[in-house]
């Protein structure tokens, strides 16, 4: 009998315009593996039925997006401390016995991601801004908080959202007012934009970015359009800007490894052939 081909792949709702295939696609034939990496439609109604029936039907694992990531961590028999921690899986391995393991790489995808746009950047003494409190915010201040960042100011539109992950990651994470972020863009050393504002289709941002200086390390995890109205700020005035792409292409690195053997690479070919 032969041995079996790996099948995994990513399930949301819509899932159409991920770019997970596309990526997973271009590290399996770099790598010249046989796998399939697919797109998996699938209501909230019919999650956990699909879940269950997914090892049944030899697929290894998947990436969840949205609406399932935090369905998909109330599911799984074992998750990592980081899913725990962020209240939320964006990956789940399934067992021989079709049992379900947890973890979130958005973390390490937003660090990893930082470290290579800014290799100079040291968390020890940084004073950091994070923009939003959604899901998105969860994983990077559980990333800003494991690299041992001294301060975090986190402003959110709906404070109380922003009251709540404060709850969470209690120690270096203080809520500042939204009114207060244009001011605060001087006083830190690190900005990330976690909101959706400046995505294309969305409002952008709603502050004066004149605070932005150079020294600074600004990111932006939005990433459609590559270059925000945020990133162009921040390099005109001198500061270090790194785009949203690279944490997209690194929060894959351990789903590709872990199901198809192999540490794949993130460099300027990929990111050609991701973004098309
Ligand atoms: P989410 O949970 O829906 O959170 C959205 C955030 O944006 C909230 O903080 C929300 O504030 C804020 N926001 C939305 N509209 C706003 C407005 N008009 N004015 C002020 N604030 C507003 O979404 P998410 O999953 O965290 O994703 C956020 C962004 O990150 C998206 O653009 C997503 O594509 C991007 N993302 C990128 C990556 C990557 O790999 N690069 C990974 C994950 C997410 P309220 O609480 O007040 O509503």
């Amino acid at each position: 009998m032969s041995a079996r081909v790996p099948l995994a792949g990513v399930v949301g709702a819509p899932v159409g315009h991920s770019l997970s295939p596309r990526l997973h696609g271009a590290w399996l034939s770099r790598y010249g593996i046989a796998g399939h990496y697919v797109p998996f439609h699938v209501a909230p109604s019919d999650f956990e039925e699909a879940l269950r029936a997914m090892p049944k039907m030899g697929v290894v694992g998947v990436n969840v997006t949205i609406p399932h990531k935090v369905a998909a961590l109330e599911l799984a028999d074992k998750a990592s401390d980081a899913a725990r921690a962020i209240g939320a899986a964006n990956m789940l391995t399934f067992g021989a016995d079709g049992s379900v393991e947890a973890e979130n790489t958005d973390h390490y995808g937003f660090m990893a991601n930082l470290r290579a746009g800014a290799p100079d950047w040291r968390a020890a003494g940084t004073r950091a801004l994070v923009l939003g409190a959604g899901g998105a915010a969860r994983a990077v201040l559980y990333a800003l908080c494991e690299a041992g960042v001294a301060e975090i100011y986190l402003v959110n539109r709906t404070r109380e959202t922003a009251e709540r992950l404060a709850e969470v990651f209690v120690d270096p994470v203080r809520v500042a007012p939204w009114e207060d972020a244009s001011d605060l863009l001087g006083a830190v050393d690190l900005v990330v934009n976690t909101t959706s504002l400046g995505m294309t289709g969305q409002p952008p941002l709603t502050f004066p970015l004149d605070g932005l200086r150079a020294g600074q390390v600004v990111t932006d995890l939005v990433y459609a359009p590559l270059e925000t109205e945020l990133l162009r700020a921040a390099r005109a005035a001198g500061a270090m800007a790194v785009d949203g792409l690279g944490m997209l292409l690194h929060q894959a690195v351990p789903a590709f490894e872990r199901w198809f053997g192999q540490r794949p690479d993130v460099d300027e070919d990929l990111r050609r052939t991701v973004l098309g």
